[in-house]
């Protein structure tokens, strides 16, 4: 059986005392929640935060931190940067590495992001790598294929015992903060397609352990429909993961 996850990523939202009250609030409502015990939880903070996000998930079942970027390199002169030991020093567990709005703004490529997935791996940090294609590229037909070289360009240099270490978060950019879900369909098809590039690369055992992720305007209201797609193993939000009783429903949202 696969992990089932629910992954909030804060991005750069929050000023110190909100971020504290955040977390409060949905701790306090997950401590006293056995129907989401079962179910992986992931807040990622900004950096600053980690560390009071980690304290408050003490004594939460399953509940774990993330960081929502890591340096490629080890260690030196980065100004600026963060690595992975890091951010392991910190006690978190997850790094997002790839997100859209990093490839983007910052022009991370490929081989930037093999090498942050290298470092997280190094740390025992479990890496959630985000693909996704533009609303020009699905509009063109693309967008198998531009997944496919973002998976193969950053990931297939692995071992299918690292593989099977990382989590994979489908992120269609045109769904990104926009209010625009892909339908349950278009998840299904994408999800699918991505297990069976893994399943034909380091074989069937891998594909059926690595969970899939769906991001991209998934909130209290579709992700019930989104879960039960099967090869949707949760959900990487943005925008609803800031609002503690819409993170919550999601939380709730995998078919019984
Ligand atoms: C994200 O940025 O990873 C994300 C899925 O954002 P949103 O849920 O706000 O679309």
């Amino acid at each position: 059986m696969r992990n089932k996850i629910v992954a909030g990523n804060w991005k750069m939202n929050k000023l110190y005392s909100e971020a504290v009250e955040l977390v409060d609030e949905i701790t306090i409502q997950l401590k006293d929640d056995p129907k989401a015990d079962d179910i992986i939880k992931i807040i990622i903070p900004a950096f600053p935060y980690i560390r009071k996000v980690v304290r408050h998930s003490h004594g939460v079942k399953n509940l774990f931190t993330g960081a929502q970027n890591c340096a490629s390199e080890e260690s030196g002169a980065y100004t600026g940067e963060v690595s992975a030991a890091m951010i392991k020093s910190l006690e978190a567990n997850y790094v997002i590495v790839g997100h859209s709005e990093r490839r983007s703004y910052y022009k991370e490529n490929h081989l930037d992001l093999k090498k942050k997935v290298n470092a997280c791996l190094e740390q025992s940090l479990t890496p959630i790598f985000c693909v996704g294609e533009t609303k020009e590229i699905r509009q063109s037909n693309k967008h198998y294929e531009v997944v496919a070289e973002q998976i193969s360009e950053s990931l297939f240099h692995l071992s299918a015992a690292e593989f099977e270490k990382l989590v994979l978060a489908y992120e269609p950019v045109w769904a990104i903060g926009t209010g625009l879900t892909a339908t349950s369909a278009q998840a299904q098809e994408m999800h699918h397609f991505i297990r069976s590039m893994i399943e034909k690369n380091y074989g069937k055992d891998a594909a059926h352990k690595v969970s899939i992720l769906y991001g991209g305007s998934c909130n209290a209201k579709n992700a019930t429909e989104l879960f039960a797609c099967p090869d949707v193993d949760g959900g990487l939000i943005g925008g609803a993961s800031l609002v503690p009783k819409d993170f919550i429903t999601i939380i709730h949202s995998f078919p019984k």
